[in-house]
């Protein structure tokens, strides 16, 4: 039984993955009492662990060997006894067991010159920019987020356009995690 949630940071690239898990694991430090969160990042762990078969020139991008991949995911997430507290950031909720993630947020950008922008700025090329743009706009995440966490409520879509929407999100997600804690202590007592 985990005694903290763990948390799936999804979205396209550009949406704020990074700068928003950096924002709750700072807010969660300034708690009281200070909420043990960690993070998960699954593009350290493709890149550390070489859990990558190659390099795709055209896509500018590593091609990730999925299976090593969860293999180490699922290592992290039951170290500890599976005690939770993981937030875990990756651009698709593909290949995640739905037991190991009690919540998922997909942080959106709906304004396209915005992540045009964002997306432009890393060097990437037009191909990849509209990639990506495309996936954006059709909810490519969240659609296959929701084919998986089924239960009402364990995905839900947070806006990440503006820079007041990081510390309004990550507020929320702390909020979250703060009443998770209590209903568990709810269940525990037979409430
Ligand atoms: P991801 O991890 O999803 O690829 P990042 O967190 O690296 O995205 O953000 C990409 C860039 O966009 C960064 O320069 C970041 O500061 C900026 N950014 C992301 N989200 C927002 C937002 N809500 N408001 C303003 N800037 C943002």
């Amino acid at each position: 039984m985990r005694s903290l949630p763990n948390i799936l940071i999804a979205g396209t690239p550009g949406v704020g993955k990074t700068t928003t898990c950096n924002e709750i694991l700072s807010l969660a430090s300034q708690s009281t009492p200070p909420l043990n969160l960690k993070r998960l990042s699954i593009n350290d762990i493709v890149k550390e662990r070489s859990c990558h078969t190659g390099y795709d020139e055209e896509l500018q991008t590593l091609i990730v060997d999925e299976d090593k991949l969860m293999d180490e995911v699922e290592k992290d997430i039951s170290d500890g006894n599976g005690e939770g507290g993981w937030i875990i950031d990756w651009h698709s909720t593909a290949g995640f067991a739905v037991r190991w993630v009690d919540l998922v947020v997909v942080l959106r950008c709906d304004e396209t010159n915005t992540l045009y922008d964002r997306l432009s700025s890393r060097g990437y090329k037009e191909e990849k920019v509209q990639e990506n743009m495309d996936a954006e706009i059709f909810g490519v995440v969240t659609e296959e987020a929701k084919e998986a966490w089924d239960e009402e409520g364990q995905v839900v879509e947070l806006k990440s356009v503006e820079a007041e929407d990081i510390e309004d999100n990550a507020e929320r997600i702390i909020q979250w995690v703060q009443n998770w804690i209590k209903d568990q202590g709810q269940k525990d007592h037979g409430e």
